[in-house]
């Protein structure tokens, strides 16, 4: 889908955010998906985000499938998981990427969001479908409502993994999906964006109201940081979403 129909560039002095159109028609809903100019609470507060920094909350991500509702500020810290859930207007779910896939999740009509950071460990155990499933089953939510936004991540076109990545998805069908060919033997190119809409259309969410940033952190390292261009010194962009 193309970037300018779907999303836009936001940018306040030197820092870039960018914003799903979709989601951005709603006046109570900010949120956005961060860039190297956007990577930690200080600097993210300060420049872009009209809210004080212990309102922004993160987690300690672990690359597991845990989805944690969110009811307060103080709830006890650290909590580990990669999926947040909340109705509260004070708290803004916030996760970390570098080439791993933000999702914001929002349902419009019972006015519950939600944060998934999804590499393909968390893909495979089914975080994005384990997000749903809790909206729906916590919150009500009819997932029909629901919207979601796949932001800024490693593409197909860069992100190659070996056989284990391969052996770890059980599912015949989806990995005919998800895996195509490397240029490399014994290594496959793997398309986590999709798997994680394919299992948000399984918990009965609409494609339409699904949307991907279709750019890679790996081919647009000026814009992201990237675990794969960059090795374990790279940076995180912060990605949000807060009701207000
Ligand atoms: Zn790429």
């Amino acid at each position: 889908m193309p970037f300018d129909i779907c999303f836009e560039i936001v940018k306040n002095g030197d820092a870039r955010i960018i914003t799903s159109r979709d989601l951005a028609m709603y006046d109570f809903l900010c949120h956005g998906f961060g860039t190297r100019s956007v990577n930690h609470k200080q600097n993210f507060c300060k420049k872009d985000f009209p809210y004080a920094p212990e309102r922004l909350f993160t987690a300690t991500q672990v690359h597991g499938n845990k989805v944690v509702v969110i009811d307060n500020t103080s709830q006890k810290k650290p909590i580990c998981c990669d999926g947040m859930v909340t109705m509260n207007s004070q708290i803004a779910l916030a996760v970390r990427t570098a080439d791993c896939i933000p999702i914001l999740i929002l349902d419009p009509v019972k006015k519950i969001i939600g944060a998934v950071h999804a590499g393909w460990r968390g893909t495979v155990l089914g975080i994005t479908a384990k997000a749903i499933e809790v909206l729906v089953r916590e919150f009500y939510s009819d997932p029909a409502d629901i919207k979601a936004a796949i932001g800024p991540s490693i593409g197909p076109c860069c992100y190659e993994v070996d056989n284990s990545v391969f052996e770890a998805v059980t599912d015949e069908k989806l990995k005919k999906e998800i895996f195509s060919k490397s240029r490399n033997r014994g290594r496959l190119m793997m398309d986590l964006r999709k798997a994680n809409l394919i299992q948000m259309k399984e918990r009965g969410m609409m494609e339409a109201n699904i949307v991907i940033v279709p750019l890679c952190t790996a081919c647009h390292n000026d814009l992201f940081f990237s675990y794969r261009k960059e090795g374990s010194k790279a940076g995180r962009q912060l990605n949000f979403i807060m009701l207000s």
